[in-house]
């Protein structure tokens, strides 16, 4: 769509508040679309394919990446964006972006590397998939990161506790920390990813979980969000095996949630008719689902994290992915030299809290395979093979 067709209240790339390192526009691009072409071309995106969601990267081949489930994002925000006249590019950035900062091996990866960091600042994914672009990404001649623009960096941050949002305004003034210390919103494409983001893993995992075997449709009886679209589908196609049957129940429910959320946002931005986004950072969140859709997509995420993401075999390997971090982190700080020369030179540069820095940034970059070659590497023990 082009931004000439935009609602007054979507972040426009020509109203952007601009890079962090002040560069001449492109001839044929907006800034949204610059940014989602280098995030793109990044490193950490590659990545992405081999890192977790849920299931470990080598449990399965048909089971959503951080890669795919980024896509997916991509997709669900894009759809909204385009009939609530929000940016479109922005959303796809955004979307591309937000997962950049994950460790391998999903959560458990992220909360062990959190354990490891706590006494130098903790480790938190969010406020990683920013240092990633504002900092770890080495591309440009100039400058280091790959110097997104304000909005985008908004939409990654979209977590922050106030003392994480303190360090980022004492090197950012009214920068992208300040929101969380004025109580104020992000544009809306920020809060359309926030729940693609939701919509999307609630999806995806119902269908990884069911097709890996860990929970059953019958299962999802107790579950009226699923159950009802399911019942639907077996009523008009009483002989469809299950896994159609699990599709076209993902695919409805899907849809509706996605028709949920453009009339309930269509309906808070009329009613509040902001003028444009800097009025839509000081209102309440519009972009939201329905009450009835929040309570059902709630007991949905109760479901999964109970039956799912709290399964004995997927506890299991979450125990190893644990023992994996841990162990890495524990050698890398005692033997810097076992990471490349890069890292190995800027561990021993500074004092112990970068030297912290310096480790988990390394783990966090670590595909999956990568880190149970290096843990095999250094510990002789073959674990989660
Ligand atoms: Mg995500």
């Amino acid at each position: 769509m082009p931004e000439s067709l935009l609602a007054p209240y979507a972040c426009h790339s020509a109203h952007s508040r601009g890079r962090r390192h002040p560069e001449p526009t492109a001839p044929t691009r907006t800034e949204f679309q610059r940014d989602r072409d280098r995030i793109v071309h990044s490193t950490a995106f590659r990545r992405l394919v081999y890192k977790t969601q849920v299931f470990l990267n080598h449990e399965g081949d048909l089971f959503r990446t951080r890669l795919t489930h980024s896509l997916e994002v991509a997709q669900l925000g894009r759809s909204i964006a385009r009939s609530l006249r929000l940016n479109e590019d922005l959303v796809e950035a955004i979307s591309l972006a937000h997962d950049l900062g994950h460790t391998p091996f999903g959560h458990a990866g992220q909360d062990e590397l959190n354990a490891c960091m706590a006494d130098f600042g903790g480790f938190e994914h969010n406020l990683q998939s920013l240092r990633v672009v504002d900092t770890l990404e080495e591309r440009y001649p100039a400058y280091d990161g790959i110097n997104l623009a304000f909005e985008t960096r908004e939409g990654i941050l979209k977590h922050c506790s106030r003392r994480n949002a303190e360090l980022i305004e004492a090197r950012e003034p009214g920068g992208v920390g300040r929101r969380f210390l004025a109580g104020e919103r992000p544009g809306l494409e920020a809060q359309l990813c926030n729940l693609a983001d939701e919509i999307a893993y609630n999806a995806h995992d119902i269908d990884d979980g069911v097709r890996s075997g860990l929970i059953t449709l019958e299962q999802l009886r107790e579950v009226p969000l699923f159950d009802r679209y399911r019942a639907a589908a077996q009523a008009q196609y009483p002989h469809l095996v299950e896994r159609r049957l699990l599709s076209e129940a993902i695919r409805r429910m899907l849809s509706d949630q996605v028709y949920d959320v453009i009339d309930t946002t269509r309906a808070a931005i009329d009613a509040h008719a902001p003028a444009d986004v800097s009025a839509v950072r000081r209102l309440p969140a519009l972009v939201g689902f329905s009450p009835a859709m929040r309570e059902q997509s709630q007991a949905l995420k109760r479901f999964l994290f109970q039956q799912l993401y709290r399964h004995p075999q997927v506890m299991q390997t979450t125990e190893g992915a644990r023992q994996v971090v841990r162990e890495l982190f524990a050698i890398y700080q005692s033997t810097p030299g076992e990471m490349p020369p890069a890292q190995a030179v800027q561990a021993r540069e500074g004092d112990a809290q970068h030297r912290a820095r310096t480790v988990a940034d390394f783990i966090a970059g670590m595909t999956d395979r990568f880190a149970l070659r290096e843990h095999e590497r250094l510990t002789g023990k073959r674990l989660l093979g």
